[in-house]
């Protein structure tokens, strides 16, 4: 009958214009998108199946039609919404098909009903087309989001090891690389050095010239010991003012005792006065080597044990533990 397809095309229009209303008041995200899509999805088929049941001479392509629907929202619900949905779907075609089944056909009777009905197929193909570039669309977003997760983990991970003053590693970091390198040579790895350098009077460069150029100071002093390491060797600021390295690959005590001496010297002879008038700086260093059969925690003790002495043997000095 002329008026069913106007009919059916008018009823497709008023659902539609019913969910963009709907969506413009934003009831899909009061409602949740999985819900909204569902009910989308219900009343798309409730028209296709009422129609179907109306007009059974074109039953067979209402129901492929159903099926590419059915397809295309599945991929935005949830297993339990599409299980219900199919279900329900299932249900009513079988429904329609044991009442009205004898009359459901494929429009094949002319020339212009069998082109109408390959049209028609080929509008179900095109859908196909339609789910893949959905599907497409979803794994994009996915590896977008993938990458932002990604970049937001190395942020992370690069933030929880960094010293934000001085741009050194931090305690926690160095720690670890410890006990890494502790493992190392309990395996049979050369033997590694452990030097905790201490800024001396420290307190006075804050009381003197305020805590903005304690902190230069900090930086400074964490680039002047830096630029003479070695590329194997690492820097932390292991506290407030001290400063912990960790000289990989080093059989040889005197070789690292002469770094660490340099290191010294070079922190007493830099021109501190440049940075603010007046201004004088040396730094205390324990220093120790690895030791067979002990953990990073005698080897610190050792190193800490040797600072103290440093300090309390007049600062400004190196001293093995
Ligand atoms: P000593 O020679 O015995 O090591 O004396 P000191 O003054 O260096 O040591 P003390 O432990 O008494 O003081 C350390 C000072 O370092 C106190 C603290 O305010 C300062 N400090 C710690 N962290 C920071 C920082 O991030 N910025 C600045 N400007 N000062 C800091
Ligand atoms: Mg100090
Ligand atoms: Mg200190």
């Amino acid at each position: 009958p002329p008026l069913a397809p106007l009919a059916y095309g008018a009823a497709g229009i008023g659902l539609t214009g019913l969910f963009a209303v709907m969506v413009r008041m934003g009831l899909h995200r009061r409602m949740g998108g999985a819900l909204f899509t569902t009910l989308q999805l219900l009343s798309a088929c409730s028209l296709m199946l009422v129609t179907a049941a109306a007009l059974p001479q074109i039953g067979v392509l209402l129901l492929l039609t159903l099926i590419i629907a059915l397809a295309t929202a599945a991929l935005q619900m949830p297993l339990r919404h599409v299980l219900v949905v199919t279900g329900i779907l299932a249900a009513s075609s079988l429904a329609l098909l044991l009442v009205h089944g004898d009359r459901f056909r494929l429009p094949l009777d002319d020339g212009w009903l069998r082109l109408f009905s390959g049209l028609w197929f080929a509008v179900i193909l095109a859908k196909i087309v339609a789910i893949n570039l959905i599907g497409a669309e979803m794994r994009k977003a996915l590896s977008a989001s993938n990458a932002r997760l990604e970049a937001a983990l190395a942020q992370v991970r690069e933030l929880s090891e960094r010293d934000e003053l001085t741009g050194l590693q931090n305690r926690r970091s160095i720690l670890a690389h410890l006990a890494e390198e502790r493992a190392r040579f309990s395996r049979g790895g050369l033997a590694f050095g452990v030097a905790i350098l201490d800024i001396d009077h420290f307190k006075r460069v804050n009381d003197r010239h305020g805590h903005a150029m304690g902190d230069e100071v900090l930086r400074t002093f964490a680039k002047i010991v830096t630029d003479r390491l070695r590329s194997t060797d690492r820097m932390a600021r292991y506290g407030g003012e001290e400063f912990l390295l960790l000289l990989t690959n080093s059989p040889d005590a005197a070789s690292v005792q002469l770094a660490i001496e340099r290191l010294r010297s070079a922190v007493d002879e830099h021109p501190w006065s440049d940075l603010a008038a007046g201004l004088k700086l040396t730094c205390s260093i324990g220093v120790t080597m690895s030791c067979a059969g002990e953990g990073v925690a005698e080897m610190l003790e050792r190193a800490d044990a040797a600072l103290y002495r440093a300090k309390s043997e007049g600062r400004n000095t190196v001293r093995v533990g």
